[in-house]
């Protein structure tokens, strides 16, 4: 039987071994899919030990996306722009490929709500590790324009100035923000400590989109607060788990499995349906 894992730290509360069994059933493909959490300092012996014993490849979370990055043999485009590995392939002549799917499941899942991203104003939120792997899949849809605002601003600016070779990407400070936004997408951790990233509320409006990477069995505090401004399109970053996967699964077999129903078993698994 085919193996695969997903190493983070902690990882127990993951979900990609059951979206992956479900996959895998779905596609009628014969593997395994488990957990690791290497303690924080052992990731590279535990990722060499996994493939030498006939692993065929892994999921890396948090905090291991930076390291996977620096011990692959070889990366993918997307993800040597992203500067992460979520995705790890050992190939059939043993070379070990690192890729990113983060920003293809966000994409991905945005498209599924039926947002358009071609021509749109985005407002990406955040300048960490998930903006910085969304920002080549959005840039690649030509939004008319793409700002980032971070609360730490030299990071946003940094940002910019790396992704600006494609184009219509800029950093602004929160208080600036300005103008009509189609879509705004929080990629910040505020939410994890119960916080919201210093946003006006006059850049919420009934026909905006709002997204926010983070989810959970109830509204984070960024998507509670977006609804008592108004926004009525509201979607949090379950879909784009389970994209990233389907583009992992994809990676992996060679076949593209449907997200569709296995979203909706997510959903009922975590109690939001
Ligand atoms: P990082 O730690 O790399 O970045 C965190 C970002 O959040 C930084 O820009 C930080 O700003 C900002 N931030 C943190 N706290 C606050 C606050 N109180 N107010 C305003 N800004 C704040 O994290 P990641 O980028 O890796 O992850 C971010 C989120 O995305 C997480 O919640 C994660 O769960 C989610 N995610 C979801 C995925 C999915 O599949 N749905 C996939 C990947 C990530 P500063 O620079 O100033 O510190």
């Amino acid at each position: 039987m085919d193996r695969y894992l997903v190493f983070g730290h902690p990882v127990r509360h993951s979900k990609s071994p059951f979206i992956h069994t479900l996959f895998a059933r779905q596609t009628q493909q014969e593997l395994e899919y488990g957990l690791a959490e290497p303690a924080i300092d052992e990731f590279a012996t535990a990722l060499r030990a996994f493939f030498a014993q006939g692993g065929k490849g892994c999921n890396v979370t948090v905090p291991f996306k930076e390291q996977a990055f620096a011990l692959v043999d070889r990366l993918s485009p997307r993800a040597k722009r992203a500067g992460a590995v979520n995705t790890i392939k050992l190939t059939d002549d043993g070379v070990l490929l690192g890729d990113n799917t983060d920003g293809a499941g966000l994409v991905a899942d945005l498209k599924a709500h039926g947002v358009t991203l071609t021509g749109g104003r985005i407002l990406l939120l955040g300048a960490g590790g998930a903006a910085r792997g969304a920002l080549a899949p959005l840039l690649a849809e030509h939004p008319a324009e793409l700002v980032i605002a971070n609360r730490t601003h030299a990071k946003a600016e940094q940002l910019a100035a790396e992704f600006h070779d494609l184009g219509g990407v800029t950093a602004q400070r929160y208080e600036l923000l300005e103008g009509v936004f189609d879509l705004i997408i929080n990629s910040t951790s505020a939410s994890l400590q119960g916080e919201l990233p210093p946003l006006a509320p006059a850049l919420i409006h009934a026909d905006i989109a709002i997204y926010d990477m983070m989810y959970g069995a109830s509204d984070t505090p960024f998507i509670g607060w977006a609804r008592q401004q108004g926004a009525r399109q509201i979607m949090d970053g379950l879909g784009m788990l389970v994209e990233q996967a389907a583009e992992a699964f994809t990676v992996w077999r060679g076949i593209r499995p449907g997200t569709k129903q296995v979203l909706r078993e997510l959903k009922r698994n975590l109690g939001t349906l």
